[in-house]
């Protein structure tokens, strides 16, 4: 485990643990704010991210940002965004197994200094390796589970409700019962 969130970032900008340096333009760190009480986190980047080094850009990561902002939520202020992995997937295809396997060590690392005492997986590929192997978005999306001292919430990836709109309601009800339990544990998160 490395202490240091600049030292952290350092080392995973110059990864080459496993095939996805391949492809890569840019890194997936991360961003937002290391002392946030809240993470969310998304399965790799996409063509977007992976030009500009930044989680969860383009039409998706706009969506995404204003599910959030909706519940007073900003990447610039009181959250933090990572990935399961931290490079480019070839044609944004689903991380393998092996690949989150190396990766996740980041993202635990990520988490062991941030300490967030909620975590928000975006998607199945999150949920299922966070939260429960047969997670169903569908119908486990919104429900809080503790997991070693944190609160989990699966949801809907904003790519998903690009594609099916239907399912925006949904999301939006997950983001005001994040809402609520971050009153409920972490009020801070919403202290100027
Ligand atoms: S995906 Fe993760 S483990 Fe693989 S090369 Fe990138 S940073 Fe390293």
């Amino acid at each position: 485990m490395i202490d240091n969130f600049d030292t952290l970032r350092e080392t995973v900008l110059g990864c080459t643990a496993c095939r996805l340096c391949e492809g890569r333009t840019k890194v997936v760190f991360g961003a937002g704010n290391p002392n946030a009480r809240v993470m969310v986190i998304g399965e790799g980047p996409g063509r977007e991210e992976d030009l500009r080094g930044e989680p969860f850009v383009g039409r998706s990561g706009q969506l995404m940002d204003k599910m959030l902002a909706h519940v007073g939520l900003t990447r610039e202020k009181n959250i933090f965004i990572a990935n399961m992995v931290k490079c480019r997937p070839p044609e944004n295809r689903d991380p393998r197994p092996d690949e989150v396997e190396v990766c996740i060590q980041y993202l635990r690392n990520q988490v062991a200094l941030i300490r967030p005492k909620i975590i928000v997986c975006m998607g199945r590929v999150a949920a299922i390796s966070l939260i429960d192997p047969n997670f169903k978005v569908t119908q486990q999306h919104g429900q809080f589970n503790e997991k070693n001292g944190v609160l989990m919430m699966g949801t809907y990836h904003p790519a998903a409700l690009l594609r099916s709109p239907s399912n925006k309601p949904a999301a939006l009800q997950d983001m005001l019962n994040l809402q609520q339990k971050i009153m409920e544990i972490c009020p801070e998160t919403y202290a100027e």
